[in-house]
Formats: structure tokens, sequence, C-alpha cells
């Protein structure tokens, strides 16, 4: 039987800028998007019966066609005319509607799996070209590492990998939804735009410190005021050493930058104890996906 398990990894943004908006109502974005080691499992194997069977150990998330995976499924078994079938087992770990590109993530993995399973030949270029059908962000989850994304987020440069350093997580116990924030963003009303280009230069010349105290996202003038504990987690983590902490896309998912272990370490166990958030954990950057 013909089987592949897969990694799909989550990601921050280290800068996150809206630049306009189109009159298609879709917003121009600048964003630095970075692969961080925390990720679902996806298992899918090939069947003699056909159709598209998703099973998932969060029983909230949707298994039908209103899921990433078995809409990007969908899209390679339709347009290569698959007669087999597939059953996908998704075993989720990316917190949900948390500003980490979970779905996203989970879509572009499955794309490249049916790729593999099926022999279809499909470079990473056109694999990208077909995920910006499925979602803004899901071009740049087939790649992932360290990468500009402009557009709507479908234009992608990639960049250097970032200088190592460790990455405090923490989502409070609440989901945002992204239209939600997007759709009250005040662009003219904007005060402040992180300087991407000048972030750029600093991951260019490795400079993790410099990269970090530049890092901004304009998302947080909506969240914040509607969230405040995202703010609270924010300070906590710089009350704990962190070089810089920001809210990652949407939010509420915030995330904080060490540039030592055991200072990161310390922080983890105190912001588990302190109760802000309903998970926390520790991780790193990662670089491309070796699979795309
Ligand atoms: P982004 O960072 O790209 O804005 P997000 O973290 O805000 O993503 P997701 O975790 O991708 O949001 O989920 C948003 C919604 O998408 C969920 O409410 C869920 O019902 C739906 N969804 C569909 N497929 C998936 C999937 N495979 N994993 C998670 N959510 C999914």
């Amino acid at each position: 039987m013909k089987q592949i398990r897969l990694k799909a990894m989550a990601k921050v943004n280290l800068g996150l800028d809206v630049v306009g908006k189109r009159e298609d109502g879709y917003h121009e974005v600048r964003m630095i998007m970075q692969t961080v080691n925390l990720y679902d499992k996806i298992f899918i194997s090939v069947s003699e019966k056909p159709g598209i069977r998703l099973k998932t150990n969060l029983n909230f998330l949707p298994v039908n066609e209103n899921n990433l995976i078995y809409k990007a499924a969908k899209l390679l078994m339709d347009e290569f005319e698959i007669k087999e079938g597939v059953d996908i087992q998704l075993q989720k770990f990316i917190p949900v509607a948390a500003g980490m590109a979970g779905g996203s993530t989970d879509a572009a993995t499955t794309l490249i799996g049916m790729n593999h399973l099926f022999d279809l030949g499909l470079s990473r270029r056109q694999l990208m070209e077909r995920s910006v059908k499925l979602g803004a962000d899901v071009p740049y989850c087939v790649t992932g590492g360290t990468a500009l994304s402009e557009g709507i987020g479908e234009i992608l440069t990639r960049l250097p990998d970032v200088p190592r350093g460790y990455v405090l997580v923490a989502k409070p116990g609440i989901s945002v939804s992204t239209k939600f924030v997007y759709t009250n963003l005040k662009l003219d009303q904007l005060e402040k735009h992180p300087d991407i280009d000048a972030q750029i230069e600093a991951i260019r010349r490795q400079d993790f410190v410099q990269m970090a105290r530049l890092m901004g996202n304009v998302l947080e003038t909506v969240t914040i005021p509607e969230y405040p504990v995202v703010q609270e987690i924010k300070d906590f983590m710089m009350d704990c050493g962190a070089v810089n902490a920001m809210m990652s896309g949407s939010g509420p998912t915030v995330f904080g930058l060490y540039t030592n272990q055991i200072q990161a370490e310390k922080a983890c166990e105190r912001l588990r104890d302190a109760g802000l958030a309903k998970m926390v954990f520790l991780t790193t950057f990662v670089g491309q996906n070796p699979y795309a």
C-alpha cells in the first residue's frame, strides 16, 4: 500500500505591514514569514476505494470539503483524474485560528504528499501556482523557511535563513477571526508601520538582536484593544528578558525572541505558571521544507 507521513510546519510573522487595499477588498501586505519547529502530522494512504476520507484528533474541525486538507487533495485528484481514493489522518498540534497558518500549512503539505504519492511530477513552482487557489498563505507554506511575502501574500521572495535564537510561543484561550481583524483595520489611521526593509537587512547581516528589535505588526492595532491579554503576554515575555515580543498574524498567538536558552526556558516556565495562555511552548526557527 502506498502511503506517506509528513510534517506540516507552522509559521510566525517577524514583520507584518499592510500597505494598501485593493478594489476587490483584499489587503496588500508586506510580511516576513518564518517557519517554526511546531507541526501537525499528516498521514496519507492510497486506497482502491474512490473518494477522500479525513480523520482528525480535534472533533471541532471539519472533515469534509470545508477542511483545507480535503480541498488540497481534491484539487489534484480532479486535475489529474485520479481514480483511486485517499485516507488522510491529521494530528493537529498547531493552535487553530491563531495566526500560525495552521490550515494553510496542512493544505500545502497535502499537495506535496499527493504529488509524491501519485508521482504527479509537479515542480515546487507548479505546486505553488496551484496552491494559491486554496489561500493566500498556502504558496509560502509549500516552501517555508524565511521569505518576504507581498501582494496578497502570493508574491514570495526567498530570504537567507534567520540567525539562531529561541522562540517562546503562547496562545491565549481565545480564537481570533482573520476576517474580523482585516475588516476592522483602519489603514488610514495607522500611526506606525514596521520597517520591513531594515528588518530584511538585519537578517542579511545575521543580526538577531536588530532583527528582533525591528519586529512590528500593524494588526495588533485591531486585536489588542479587543483582546488585552495579547498585550499582557507581550509584556510578560519582555519582563522575562525577551529581545522583543509580538503577535503573529492576526493573533492571538504571541511569540517572544530570546538569545539565551536558559533565559528562554525560565521565561517558558514562568509564563506557564502565570496562566495567561492556554498553550505555551519553546521552539526554534526552521529552514526551507526539504520535500517541496
Ligand atoms: P492564518 O495564520 O493563515 O490566518 P489561522 O491560524 O488564523 O491561519 P487556521 O488555524 O488555519 O487559522 O484556521 C482557521 C479556520 O479554518 C478554522 O476555524 C477551521 O475551521 C478552518 N480549517 C479548515 N481546515 C483546517 C485545518 N486543516 N486546520 C485548521 N483549521 C482548518
